[in-house]
């Protein structure tokens, strides 16, 4: 077992403690014994430090070439695909998730610093014909300012760098208050931009909980917008402080996502589909597949199959490159998921696979739930409404095409959606109906890349994307400006 890593803030390019001294623990979901690292626990006065800092920052940096600040940018990529394996080591440590999955973690933040370093180059407005003669019109994007972010446990490093990387290309500056659960891999990707030359200021880091350093951010008037990433319960507190002074606010919220498997569907494929949409990260994305609708035709055979798999699952450590999937990220998760599972059985739903918290041998120190599989669910049962964000997925029966979008579209939050089927005007319609931010054929719900834009609809998100070049329109403000070289007075001025 390594000793605990003793991480500070990071605050006008230097590591500090937090003022008051206060520390908390970075624990192993796999191996609560383990304290993987310690870090300050912030309140106002680290937030402040913060937020002076990179509005001091803010001048300079705003005014650096864009091309220039693509270098750091850059080079960070460069930095951390070197150190990608033991990067996603010390995340599947703090995180739980297995390797593979804290490496596609990593290459998400290579990739997002790659793309917003060619951003840096193209960062393009528009110019167009101007109602007059001898005008010239365009549209150019500035800065916002300081950017507070607030990001949360399951993507520890690939959020932040969905974040950081666009609002840095754009000329801002940032304070990140990173998961309570998962401060470290964030930690990591602040050293590597700040060893890759980033300025001092520019981003800064502040590690503690959401209720102290959180809501110090959110409530600092210092800081001109907020990017949150969490739950719609969180992300609605947040909209409410942020709203008396209408500060710029980008929200990325909860999910209940729905993969819909047609008679015409490839079944072998929809249930692969099915178990890594459900039960990758161990159920814990905002796109976990929590609900397959499946056509009566294929039911019976669908659930079978999916059963079969589900039971050969292999949990455990994610360290070990045998385990499928790891713990769950804490005690109150993993209380929420058996709470759930007895909610569905009192509401009726079939248990057929699963159900039972972990706590033989290898897996008694850590928060480990068995693969999960609910059938005959109703529509509007609550483990088919609310997001449980864990390993267990309802797999409901429907009559048609038609009723598997109707019940797809049934639920309050707007992520991710998938259709397995042969037939593409099924797939086209399905396509154009979702109501979903993000939209799959034959594919599970996960899985998106970083060119594309990225959000959810109705309570999962509030109209900003991440990711792509939409993401350069959640950090930066439009100005139109209109130039006129006629040298002549115009109308409007000579009235005036
Ligand atoms: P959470 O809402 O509990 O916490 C998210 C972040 O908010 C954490 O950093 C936390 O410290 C902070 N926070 C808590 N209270 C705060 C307050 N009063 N003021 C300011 N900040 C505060 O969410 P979580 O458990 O970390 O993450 C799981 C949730 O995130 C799920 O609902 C999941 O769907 C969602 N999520 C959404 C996306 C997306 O892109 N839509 C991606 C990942 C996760």
């Amino acid at each position: 077992m390594n000793s605990p890593k003793i991480c500070k803030n990071f605050i006008e390019g230097e590591w500090v403690d937090a003022v008051s001294g206060a520390v908390f623990e970075d624990r192993n979901p796999a191996d609560q014994s383990e304290i993987v690292a310690v870090f300050p626990r912030s309140d106002s006065t680290d937030v402040t430090h913060a937020v002076e800092a990179a509005a001091a920052a803010f001048p300079r940096w705003r005014l650096t070439p864009a091309p220039r600040r693509a270098e750091i940018l850059f080079h960070a990529a460069q930095h951390l695909e070197k150190l990608k394996d033991e990067l996603a080591a010390e995340m599947t440590r703090e995180m739980g998730k297995i390797l593979d999955e804290t490496r596609g973690d990593v290459q998400e933040a290579i990739d997002m610093a790659y793309f917003m370093a060619g951003e840096g180059r193209r960062m393009y407005g528009q110019t167009t014909p101007s109602e007059l003669p001898s005008k010239f019109a365009m549209s150019l994007r500035s800065p916002l300012g300081v950017c507070g972010m607030i990001t949360p446990w399951n993507f520890p490093m690939a959020i932040p760098a969905w974040k950081i990387l666009p609002a840095l290309i754009c000329g801002n500056t940032v304070v990140i208050k990173p998961a309570e659960d998962t401060p470290l891999s964030c930690y990591h990707l602040v050293r590597i931009l700040a060893e890759a030359g980033l300025p001092r200021g520019v981003v800064n880091l502040v590690a503690g909980n959401g209720a102290q350093a959180g809501e110090a951010i959110v409530v600092h008037p210092g800081v001109k917008m907020i990017s949150f990433t969490g739950s719609s319960e969180v992300g609605r507190h947040v909209a409410e402080r942020c709203a008396p002074e209408f500060k710029r606010l980008h929200l990325e919220m909860g999910g209940k996502n729905v993969i819909m498997v047609m008679e015409d569907g490839n079944l072998d494929l929809a249930v692969d589909g099915a178990l890594w949409g459900a039960f990758g990260t161990t159920g814990q994305r905002c796109t976990a597949a929590s609900r397959i609708v499946v056509h009566k035709e294929v039911y019976v055979e669908f659930l079978e199959h999916l059963v079969e798999r589900v039971r050969a699952l292999r949990v455990g450590d994610g360290l070990d490159p045998a385990t499928q999937m790891g713990p769950l990220i804490n005690r109150d998760a993993l209380d929420k998921v058996s709470r759930y599972v007895q909610i569905g059985i009192q509401e009726g739903a079939r248990l057929l696979s699963g159900g039972h918290a972990l706590s033989d041998s290898p897996h008694a120190n850590g928060f480990f739930f068995e693969p999960t599989v609910f059938a005959n669910v109703q529509p509007g049962m609550r483990i088919a409404q609310e997001e449980i964000f864990g390993p267990v997925v309802s797999v409901i029966p429907c009559d048609s095409f038609e009723a598997a979008i109707e019940i797809g579209n049934n639920v309050r939050y707007g992520l991710s959606a998938s259709i397995y089927t042969q037939d593409v005007n099924r797939a086209f319609v399905a396509m154009r109906e979702m109501e979903t931010g993000v939209f799959y054929v034959n594919a599970p719900t996960i899985g998106a890349e970083i060119h594309l834009p990225f959000g959810g609809t109705k309570q999962t998100g509030n109209g900003h994307r991440e990711a792509g070049v939409a993401a350069l329109d959640t950090f930066s403000e439009w100005k139109s400006v209109y130039v006129d070289y006629s040298g002549r007075l115009q109308r409007a001025q000579i009235d005036s």
